[in-house]
C-alpha cells in the first residue's frame, strides 16, 4: 500500500458566531473530506508538544512523527536545508531576517516586504564585508535569509522580529542563555550593529527610501540550531522506501530534506489562495506512481487565517476539498496498488485570533478495507467522537504507516 498525507496548513479553526457557531470546516462545503471521514476512521492529534510554540515547523514535524524535544533545532537549520546549505557538525544556523529599523525601533520584520532580488544584493554585500572563515550569510527568500556561525553556541535568548513591531531594538538584542554562549551572543550583536552601518549607505536602500519604501537596514538573526538529528522516515517506516514532499514553504521543504524525502518543485505553487492546485495534485499523483509516500502540503488556509478573512479561508478549504482531496481520491481509488489517504491540518489558525494555536487537530485516515468508525464529517467537532481518540507524538504516523500494512495482502 502507498500513502499520501494531504496537509491543509492552519485549516482548523474555532466556532464563530458569524457562522452560526460553526467552525469553518463545519461550515464550508467539503463533500470529499466528509466522504473519506465516513468511509474511514478519524481522531484528533496533538501536534504541538508541551513547551513548544505552535509554529508550522513544530506541527509538521509532529505530524511526521518526530519527537520534538529530541530533534527540534529551530528554523535556521530547516531553512538551510531548503536553500541547499549543508550544515557541518558544529555549524550553528540562524534565520536571519533583513528588517527595517526606524530611529531606535523595529519598524517591521520584513523590510517592507523586500524582494528576493534586492535582498540578495544586500546579503551578498554583507557576506563580502562581514563574512569570515567562521561567519557566512546566505540568501534565502524575500526577507528570510540565513546566518551560519561555525562553533556558535545555540543556547541564546533571541526575539522573533515579527513579535515586536515598533519596539526599541536594543533591549531585544541577543542574550546568552548560559555563560558559555556569551561569546556567540556578543558576536551576533556586533554583526547586527555593523550591518546597520553598512546597510544604511547601500545604494539599494537609498533607492528604496527615494521611492518611499522601507529600507532594509538591519539584520535580525534568531531561531538558532544545529543540524537536526532526524532519522529519515524510511528508517523508521520500512514501507517508505522512497518518498516525496510537495510544498511552497521553505520550512516544510527543509523538514522533508532531513526526513529523506525528495523535493518536488511545482510550477505556480505560491503558498497563497491562488496556488496551482492542479499542478500540485498532478505532481503528487506522478510521485505516487514511483514512490511509496507523498507529503502534500498546502499553505493557503493558514495565510487566510492570518489575514482573519473568514470568506477567504472558507474558499481555501473548499478548494482543498474540491481541487485536491477529491481529485486525489478519484485518481487512486481504482489503482491496483491501494493508496492510503490521510487528511489533516498541522494546527488551528483561528481567523478570530489571526495566529496559530496549539489545540489538537482533527484527522482522517482512509484506505481500502479500513473498518469505518461512526464519524460522518471531517471537522473539529465530529472528530472528537473518532475511534482513534486523541493521539500524540508518533501515534498518528505509526497508525497510518502500519495499520494499513495489515491490509496489504
Ligand atoms: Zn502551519
Amino acid at each position: 500500500m502507498k500513502h499520501i498525507i494531504i496537509l491543509g496548513d492552519g485549516m482548523a479553526d474555532w466556532p464563530a458566531e458569524s457562522l452560526g457557531n460553526k467552525t469553518l470546516l463545519q461550515y464550508a462545503a467539503t463533500p470529499y473530506m466528509d466522504k473519506l471521514a465516513r468511509m474511514g476512521r478519524t481522531g484528533r492529534l496533538m501536534t504541538v508538544a508541551p513547551g513548544f510554540h505552535p509554529g508550522s515547523e513544530v506541527a509538521n514535524m509532529s505530524v511526521m512523527g518526530y519527537n520534538l524535544p529530541k530533534v527540534y533545532e529551530g528554523r535556521g537549520p530547516l531553512e538551510a536545508a531548503s536553500i541547499g546549505v549543508e550544515l557541518q557538525p558544529g555549524d550553528m544556523a540562524m534565520r536571519c531576517n533583513i528588517i527595517c529599523i526606524e530611529g531606535d525601533n523595529i519598524k517591521n520584520h520584513s523590510a517592507g516586504h523586500i524582494t528576493t532580488e534586492e535582498a540578495d544584493v544586500l546579503i551578498q554585500y554583507l557576506e563580502e564585508k562581514l563574512g569570515t572563515d567562521r561567519i557566512h550569510f546566505y540568501t534565502g527568500v524575500q526577507y528570510r535569509h540565513l546566518l551560519v556561525i561555525k562553533g556558535g553556541n545555540k543556547q541564546l535568548d533571541c526575539t522573533p522580529p515579527h513579535d515586536v513591531p515598533l519596539k526599541p531594538f536594543r533591549p531585544l538584542m541577543v542574550k546568552a542563555g548560559v555563560p558559555e554562549a556569551q561569546e556567540t551572543a556578543e558576536l551576533i550583536n556586533a554583526l547586527i550593529l555593523k550591518s546597520q552601518e553598512l546597510l544604511a549607505e547601500h545604494p539599494i536602500n537609498k533607492k528604496r527610501i527615494a521611492e518611499g519604501k522601507d529600507p532594509a537596514n538591519s539584520i535580525w538573526p534568531w531561531s538558532p540550531g544545529y543540524r537536526p538529528q532526524m532519522e529519515p522516515l524510511a528508517e523508521k517506516y520500512p514501507v517508505i522506501r522512497k518518498g516525496a514532499v510537495i510544498s511552497a514553504v521553505d520550512l516544510i521543504n527543509g523538514i522533508g530534506y532531513y526526513a529523506g524525502l525528495r523535493r518536488i518543485t511545482v510550477q505556480g505553487a505560491t503558498g497563497l489562495y491562488d496556488t496551482n492546485y492542479e499542478n500540485k495534485v498532478a505532481a503528487a499523483l506522478e510521485a505516487l506512481r514511483t514512490d511509496d509516500f507523498v507529503y502534500l502540503h498546502i499553505e493557503a488556509s493558514d495565510e487566510a487565517g492570518h489575514e482573519g478573512d473568514f470568506k477567504l479561508k472558507q474558499f481555501t478549504i473548499e478548494n482543498l476539498d474540491k481541487r485536491v482531496v477529491g481529485p486525489v481520491y478519484e485518481a487512486v481509488k481504482d489503482w491496483d496498488e491501494p493508496v492510503a489517504i490521510a487528511v489533516l491540518p498541522d494546527h488551528p489558525t483561528p481567523c478570530e485570533l489571526r495566529t496559530h494555536t496549539a489545540e489538537p487537530v482533527p484527522f482522517l485516515i482512509y484506505y481500502p478495507g479500513i473498518e469505518p468508525d461512526n464519524v460522518q464529517n471531517f471537522d473539529e467537532v465530529a472528530c472528537v467522537e473518532g475511534s482513534y481518540g486523541v493521539m500524540k507524538e508518533d501515534e498518528f504516523m505509526n497508525e497510518f504507516m502500519t495499520a494499513s500494512a495489515l491490509h496489504n495482502d
